[in-house]
């Protein structure tokens, strides 16, 4: 007998995984109201606040003035725009790459991507704490699929003596979605060289946070000329939407060629590329430099905080502040209860993480106030103490 849609949604509520959206009222800001209330959010990936930045709003709407509101079709069918190649040119000089080609998303981009690179016959070695749309690309491309411990690069090491084989792919989150740590990028470029791999940098979180007017994790690290493919995206930091792969004029040929998601999908819309443009701009710009302490230091003062009132948070430094509880229904009672008290922060549940790593994920903000994340962390202080996680 099949199994009916109604048994299936049984299941996935009996293991305390059942989700749902929540509504919100007005911009990703600070704080916002949800279900009538002001609360402050914790939760969102507008890092500098640029999703809320009067400057990026009034790129977009001039865009639509001047070009209207959709690309019309592929760039492959009806023309890459001048907003498609004026975006490409700020990626080149930003990522100081030789090239760039532009995603519809970051999902769009890795499944897109890992196919285009590799397939049947070829191998990818991926971190087990990689993002789910990378996971999702290497399972399209049909390569063999090898992970390794998370930022294991000794491990790694010797997954690529015994299991190299055809063309070999290295791709890693630079900063984990789910964990706020940074990727052992160092390594990972001396072992691509040592076995001919590519390597390729997914830095959705990193790039216009990290390293030198914000160009990412790889620039900060040092190895900024030396990732194959580094894949960023607008939605988070630059707080419009999109994703770009900054690579070789070669690897873009291909890619132009190859990827599905490019090929087959509408290009992204003026409003959207103007509102990247401008904030590219910005996150090189002394304002990007301020906003960027700002989230320092909120992050730094959250994390501490929260690990001094006795939370195990995984070793970090960034702006995504995970603190493990290990069950999903006390993971989804902490956020709960949070949110009861004015504190919208997510409960991250399996498939997102591995089963017993349930966790509240904080992210923090250049435009949170010293004096909110003050009362944050002492109301999850006590939260945490009601349900026993300190
Ligand atoms: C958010 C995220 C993506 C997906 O990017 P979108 O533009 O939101 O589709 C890809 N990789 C990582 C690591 C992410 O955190």
């Amino acid at each position: 007998m099949q199994r009916t849609i109604q048994s299936e949604l049984q299941e996935i509520k009996n293991r305390g995984l059942l989700r749902s959206t929540i509504l919100i009222n007005g911009r990703q800001a600070a704080k916002v109201t949800c279900n009538g209330h002001d609360v402050l959010l914790l939760c969102s990936n507008n890092y500098l606040g640029l999703a809320d930045h009067p400057s990026l709003a009034a790129a977009s709407i001039a865009a639509i003035q001047q070009y209207g509101t959709s690309s019309g079709a592929s760039r492959l069918v009806s023309g890459t725009m001048a907003l498609h190649e004026q975006l490409e040119n700020a990626v080149v000089s930003f990522k100081k790459s030789e090239s760039a080609l532009l995603f519809n998303s970051g999902h769009a981009a890795n499944t897109g991507i890992i196919p285009a690179l590799v397939g049947r016959g070829d191998v990818v070695f991926s971190d087990r704490l990689n993002h789910a749309s990378i996971v999702d690309g290497i399972l399209l491309s049909g390569a063999r699929l090898v992970r390794y411990p998370h930022n294991d690069h000794q491990q790694l090491a010797r997954l690529m003596e015994k299991h190299a084989s055809g063309r070999t792919l290295i791709v890693s989150d630079g900063v984990f979605s789910m964990d706020g740590d940074i990727a052992p990028l160092v390594e990972l470029v001396t072992l691509k060289r040592n076995h001919g791999a590519l390597l390729m940098v997914d830095d959705a979180h990193g790039s216009g946070v990290l390293g030198e007017q914000g160009r990412g994790s790889a620039e900060l690290l040092g190895v900024g000329g030396e990732v194959d493919i580094l894949m960023g995206t607008f939605g988070k930091a630059l707080g419009s939407f999109g994703a770009y792969a900054a690579v070789s004029a070669e690897l873009r040929e291909l890619l132009i060629n190859r990827a599905r998601s490019f090929i087959f999908s509408t290009s992204l819309p003026p409003s959207v590329l103007a509102a990247s443009l401008a904030a590219i701009q910005l996150v090189q710009s002394q304002e990007g430099d301020g906003l960027r302490d700002m989230l320092r230091a909120n992050a730094h003062f959250f994390r501490r905080s929260l690990s001094e009132a006795g939370f195990k948070i995984p070793d970090g430094t960034t702006q995504i502040v995970p603190i493990l509880i290990g069950s999903a229904v006390t993971t989804m009672q902490f956020s709960e209860a949070l949110l009861a008290q004015g504190l919208f922060a997510q409960g991250i549940r399996p498939p997102t993480v591995p089963a017993g790593t349930s966790r509240l994920r904080f992210t923090l903000m250049a435009t949170h106030s010293h004096a909110d994340l003050i009362g944050a962390v002492e109301i999850i202080r006590q939260v945490g103490q009601a349900l026993g996680v300190v």
